[in-house]
């Protein structure tokens, strides 16, 4: 018998802006249906109406659209489980409860909320936990399909499962009591409705953060109580900050995923760094397309530690797969950066290129030597003598020999020798021996007219073996 066909769900709630780490959950979860085959779903969790921010979920489109990640099912698809909203679900969800009313599972709540808060102080101030399987009602009367509704649980008893990560785990009284199924708004609580969704989507594998570890119980609980096989549950690892000690949070740079695009991260990359967050293939290579990482991705290979996000790590990446995309593409990509910005791409980026790539790991460092004028040496400089002694411990005439000196050291030199690093060779071991300071700086400005410049081997050969000797012969002249 073939297995059944993968298929997994991202279920963000609407709560904010998308930060790495749950982009990170979303992309196992993808790469697992990716790798398998199977049907990856959207699924928007919006019924704590209390914490939702407006605009959020068009925010979880366009990062996971930016980034690729494309769903078989959910919203803006559509498919043939929806809605794929949760406050569109709610039809639904009475319908599960009515079974579970039917069943004997489940009760409407009479106690009001500040009885209930009552208890809660009352167990705390005995240092136990709540519980509220102790004030379950004699009366179960029949539910108004107004009232909250509590789930009755089946049974007190201790729950071994196994997760495809964690192994074998085992809970269970602790966390069982008659949890609240839907709430005093109609809204259901994400302990009763992702069960639901789960159930009627056809979900396989649960994929998600060890938030949930704690309250599997119930889960199983539910499962139970409505006779279903509970999908297979993975849980990935929690992301720890930089200094590997606590959840990564804002404060160390647990960004909005848009903000990389904003800074000049394809999105490749990020992929391919979150996707190393807790998981790593087997073998040395890191830097992997998203083909290779679909074909190399295990469940079982992920990690049950956390993960550290370690942002040198991130920018290096970026760079190596700033490395892989072609020229042309690299310029479309700095323009649309650079024209969002406000900004225009120079027209001599393209002389400059290779040296701009060689030396930016993001398209937003490109872009902002681009506009920092580092580069724009190309436009006829204009050599100031007090810039060109600036610094320099040594007189005009010095500074002019050295300049002279170092005329004549590439004078001879032509053509496709005319490089950075041959120029350098003719004259580092005369800057050497006379002073780096005096005879580098100068030549810098000169061939720059600028304070801040690439250095002059790299100018030099950008520029050209005749440019550069008309440069040096235009400082001399003002020296
Ligand atoms: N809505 C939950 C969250 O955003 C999803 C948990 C799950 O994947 O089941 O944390």
């Amino acid at each position: 018998m073939n297995p059944k066909p993968v298929v997994t769900r991202f279920a963000p709630s609407p709560t904010g802006f998308m930060h790495v780490g749950s982009v990170r959950t979303a992309i196992f979860a993808w790469l697992f249906a990716r790798k398998n085959h199977g049907t990856f779903i959207l699924r928007i969790e919006d019924t704590d109406k209390e914490r939702q921010v407006l605009g959020s979920i068009e925010h979880i489109t366009d990062s996971l659209h930016w980034l690729g990640i494309t769903w078989d099912e959910g919203i803006e698809v559509g498919g043939s489980h929806g809605p794929y909203i949760q406050s569109q679900r709610l039809d639904s969800y009475k319908k599960y409860a009515q079974t579970l009313i039917d069943k004997g599972y489940a009760y409407p709540d009479p106690y009001t909320q500040e009885e209930v808060e009552q208890w809660r102080m009352q167990a705390e101030a005995q240092q136990r936990p709540f519980l509220f399987r102790d004030h379950r009602p004699h009366d179960t009367r029949k539910w108004d399909g107004i009232q909250p509704l509590r789930f009755k649980i089946p049974e007190i008893k201790r729950y071994t499962w196994h997760d495809m990560v964690r192994g074998n785990l085992s809970a269970g009284e602790e966390a069982l009591d008659d949890f609240v199924l839907i709430k005093g708004d109609g809204y259901p609580t994400y302990n009763f409705a992702h069960v639901i969704d789960d159930l009627e989507m056809k979900v396989t594998h649960i994929i998600r953060g060890e938030e949930f570890i704690s309250s599997t119980p119930k889960f199983l609980s539910l499962y139970d109580a409505l006779s279903i096989k509970p999908p297979i549950l993975a849980t990935v690892p929690v992301v720890l900050a930089p200094d590997g000690k606590k959840k990564l949070s804002k404060r160390d740079g647990a960004k909005d995923v848009l903000e990389y695009r904003k800074e000049g991260y394809l999105p490749e990359a990020i992929i391919n760094f979150l996707s190393l967050l807790g998981w790593h293939p087997e073998g040395e290579q890191e830097v992997m397309s998203i083909a290779e990482l679909t074909d190399a991705f295990e469940l079982e290979r992920v990690q049950k530690g956390g993960a550290i996000f370690d942002n040198i790590k991130l920018r290096w990446m970026n760079q190596q797969h700033l490395k892989r995309i072609s020229d042309k593409e690299f310029i479309k990509q700095l323009t649309v950066l650079m024209n969002e910005r406000g900004e225009q791409v120079p027209t001599y980026t393209q002389q400059i290129l290779s040296l701009l790539r060689e030396r930016s790991a993001t398209l937003g460092e490109a872009a902002n030597m681009l506009s920092s004028g580092e580069f724009n040496f190309y436009e006829a400089v204009s050599v100031d003598a007090a810039l060109l002694m600036q610094n320099v411990q040594a007189d005009r005439e010095t500074v002019k020999r050295h300049l002279e000196k170092v005329r004549i050291l590439i004078e001879p030199t032509s053509g496709e020798n005319f490089s950075a690093e041959r120029i350098k060779e003719l004259i580092f071991p005369y800057a050497n021996e006379q002073g780096r300071g005096a005879v580098l700086w100068p030549l810098r400005v000169a061939l720059s007219g600028k304070e801040k410049s690439p250095d002059p081997f790299t100018l030099a050969e950008l520029l050209g073996k005749d440019q550069t000797l008309q440069r040096i012969k235009s400082a001399l002249q003002v020296l």
